[in-house]
């Protein structure tokens, strides 16, 4: 997927929208999510212009890839989580992802059940 400047995280990077914003470094921004699926629902990206968790390790520097996780890391610290969280990255038509820049999520602060929908689909 190759990637579109006129997506949502890159209008926030550039301040052209707003966000509630957590954490913020050279690197990285997060963000509470507009529409939380958990009670703490936190999006992290990078932010240089990358369309996907394969695409930012693939085309990104050492520096960018070990600074984001790192970053990613620090988000969850300051959230203080003790109970635990799950984080999850959707990428392509498959994984369901709907902003074409490199995030991912953090959820946290309940029980949060199964992986994904489950179905009999392929069982
Ligand atoms: P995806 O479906 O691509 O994995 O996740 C995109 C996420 O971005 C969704 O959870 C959606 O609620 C969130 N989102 C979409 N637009 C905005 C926005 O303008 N601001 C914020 N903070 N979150 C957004």
């Amino acid at each position: 997927m190759s990637y579109n400047e006129n997506n949502v995280f890159a209008k926030i990077i550039r301040n052209e929208i707003p966000c509630n914003k957590v954490y913020e470094d050279d690197y990285c921004l997060a963000f509470h999510d507009v529409n939380p699926a958990a009670p703490i629902h936190i999006l992290v990206i990078p932010k240089g212009p990358y369309s996907s968790f394969d695409n930012f390790c693939s085309n990104g520097s050492s520096d960018e890839i070990s600074s984001f996780f790192k970053g990613v890391s620090n988000v969850i610290t300051k959230l203080n989580l003790p109970n635990g969280y799950r984080i999850i990255t959707n990428s392509g038509i498959d994984g369901c992802q709907t902003v074409n820049h490199f995030h991912i999520h953090i959820l946290a602060g309940e029980r949060l059940g199964p992986l994904v929908v489950q179905d009999n689909h392929h069982k």
